[in-house]
């Protein structure tokens, strides 16, 4: 369970989150929604333990996540987490291949076995031939579809995405939710997507709507 009490977060004079409290369950698929601006992203960040709110608390199966210093965050991200940034975020020097490799060389998994788990997560998102060329040698669509692969070859208990399918066309858009959910409902995964857009929303179990940084009601 991933859980979140009274969530404050404020940049400058911007409130982001304004007490903000959700409950997630095990392998519950759940869409943020919101207009552009109403702390979709903050919160997700917070729930993944990328950034901390400055007050209330987040907890994962009963353990403070918020509280955790960086090296503490970081490894919990390591071990428990996948996150699909909107701008995709791949390490520029490395092929596609070795990007999708890199969680599971930083979690000490041999070079072989994890180029190979690599190229097998590429494989199924339909972009086996971007394997050997460099992020800027690939387009939106395929930049997106390395950075899910990336953010599943772990085998995440909890997977974040923020507008997964923002980039791309809706054919490649249904791609990227299918593999994101059928991975987690084949996983017993968590997945908590951040999206505008209702085609999107429609894969989640339960969607939380956000408006001015507070929860607007829960829908089924
Ligand atoms: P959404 O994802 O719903 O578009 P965000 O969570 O990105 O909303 O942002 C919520 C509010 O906080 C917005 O007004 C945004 O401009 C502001 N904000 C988010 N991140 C930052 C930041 N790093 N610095 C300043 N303002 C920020
Ligand atoms: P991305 O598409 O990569 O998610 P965003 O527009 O959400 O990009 O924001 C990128 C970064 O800028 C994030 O770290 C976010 O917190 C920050 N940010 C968002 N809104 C603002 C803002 N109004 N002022 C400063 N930083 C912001």
């Amino acid at each position: 369970m991933l859980e979140a009490r009274a969530l404050r977060k404020t940049f400058a004079r911007t409130v982001a989150l304004d007490g903000v409290s959700v409950e997630i369950g095990d392998g519950e698929i759940v869409a943020i929604t919101g207009p552009s601006g109403s702390g979709k992203s903050t919160l997700l960040h917070c729930l993944a333990g990328i950034i901390r709110p400055e007050s209330g608390e987040v907890h994962l199966d009963g353990r403070r996540v918020d509280t955790l210093d960086e090296t503490g965050r970081t490894s919990l991200r390591r071990q428990s987490f996948g996150v699909v940034f909107q701008s995709g975020r791949l390490v520029p020097e490395l092929t596609a291949q070795e990007n999708v490799a890199l969680p599971l060389l930083f979690n000490r998994h041999g070079r072989r076995e994890s180029l190979l788990a690599a190229r097998s997560r590429l494989e199924r998102l339909g972009v086996a031939d971007c394997a050997d060329r460099r992020p800027g040698e690939l387009s939106g669509g395929q930049l997106q579809r390395v950075a899910v692969a990336r953010a599943l070859v772990t085998g995440p208990r909890v997977v974040f995405a923020d507008e997964p399918t923002g980039a791309l066309d809706s054919l490649a858009g249904e791609r990227v939710m299918d593999e994101l959910v059928g991975t987690a409902r084949a996983d017993g995964a968590t997945l908590v997507i951040v999206t505008h857009d209702n085609r999107v929303a429609a894969y989640a179990d339960r969607e939380i709507a956000l408006r001015d940084g507070r929860t607007t009601g829960v829908t089924v």
